[in-house]
């Protein structure tokens, strides 16, 4: 068997007619920019996600810079955040002229709340949590400790439309969440895409306003924005997917439990928490990150055998990085982490019969 880590062509191919007469509806009509397929599909994942406000921009990076700047984080100002993330975590602070301050993940490789409380400085303005592997971190935790210290809480939740803590959607516990489209994430659009949720109606002004050049519904500028549209074409499309996203969850989930049915004995692995065990937490498994105290070798027999694995982020926690001029920390959890993990594939192209064949390929390398 070859099973690839993501089936890219799945992106289309799972909805091609429906796909190809929303967007003929879009073309015919040259709605390109800013048109009525946007707003609907703004609408239509607002209320899936039970937030007021849902804006389109143009991928998941600039929607986290952008509510950077809605929040009026700048120069001089700290955004905590976890190392285990994408470098456009960072980075959207970094462009807003801030500083990231990365922090230590816990267990299920989501951010440890006491590490951010104990990295809390006179500088500090805001927390970032990435709600990774389309799990949400303990947000109890990290609002109380927004509250306590006044800091403004807004939430990578690129991996995570959909997923549940308590029963309240990520992306809609601080000031902004922001979620990405691009074609491997969870609802993903045929390009780049990306997505804002607030509760916060003149923060979502704000942003409309930042997205869009600075102009308001009359085409006056009132401030200095950018060019962050998400494409109406995008947005058909998305709409078009939204349609079946809670059955595309419910697949993830499927799988989940498929893999820990059939690993969860592997003394050497440790698996994702599994879809049922916490009632707290509803996951949307946009990934599959195991650890395994033989990964590299446990890779290559994957890859000898079809079966392609990757590693989050290159393999490198952000901190890590040594191109970005960060202060060199060391972060003991992290980096022990980064010598276990990797993703198995997890998406809905696969069938049972791959995730049975990547299982017993697990199994044949432990001898299991
Ligand atoms: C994908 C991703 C992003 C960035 O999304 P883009 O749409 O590619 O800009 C940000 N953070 C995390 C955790 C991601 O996985």
């Amino acid at each position: 068997m070859e099973i690839p880590f993501f089936r890219y062509p799945h992106v289309f191919g799972q909805q091609r007619e429906e796909i190809l007469r929303a967007m003929m509806q879009v073309m015919e009509r040259g709605a390109f920019i800013l048109q009525s397929e946007l707003e609907e599909f703004e609408s239509a994942v607002s209320e899936f996600v039970g937030t007021r406000n849902a804006i389109g921009v143009a991928n998941g990076t600039d929607s986290l810079n952008l509510a950077c700047r809605a929040a009026g984080i700048g120069t001089g100002d700290e955004v905590i955040m976890a190392s285990h993330t994408y470098i456009a975590t960072a980075a959207a602070v970094h462009f807003a002229g801030a500083t990231p301050v990365l922090v230590e993940c816990r267990e299920d490789h989501l951010i440890d709340p006491a590490a951010v409380e104990a990295a809390i400085t006179p500088q500090t303005r805001a927390i970032m949590p990435t709600q990774l592997n389309g799990r949400t971190c303990d947000m109890d935790a990290l609002l109380a400790i927004a509250e306590k210290h006044r800091l403004v809480l807004i939430e990578d939740a690129a991996q995570a439309l959909g997923s549940k803590f308590k029963g309240k959607c990520a992306g809609t516990f601080g000031v902004a969440g922001s979620i990405s489209l691009y074609p491997a994430k969870l609802l993903g659009c045929f390009g780049d895409g990306g997505l804002l949720f607030t509760d916060d109606d003149e923060t979502a002004r704000q942003l409309r306003l930042l997205r869009d050049h600075g102009r308001n519904e009359a085409g006056m500028v009132v401030t200095w924005g950018v060019n962050s549209r998400l494409d109406t074409l995008n947005a058909a499309i998305c709409l078009t997917k939204l349609r079946i996203y809670p059955e595309e969850i419910e697949r993830r989930r499927q799988i989940a439990r498929l893999y820990r049915e059939r690993l969860a004995d592997l003394e050497d692995m440790t698996l994702p928490p599994g879809p049922d065990r916490d009632p707290d937490h509803f996951d949307c498994y946009q990934n599959y990150e195991v650890e395994s105290g033989r990964r590299d070798a446990l890779r290559k027999h994957l890859q000898k055998n079809g079966v392609k694995t990757i590693i989050q982020w290159a393999g490198t926690p952000v901190h890590k990085f040594e191109g970005l001029g960060l202060p060199k920390i060391s972060l003991p959890f992290t980096e022990r982490l980064f010598e276990r993990c990797f993703l198995l594939p997890m998406n809905t192209s696969l069938t049972d019969e791959e995730v049975g064949y990547i299982c017993e390929q697990i199994r044949n390398f432990y001898g299991a």
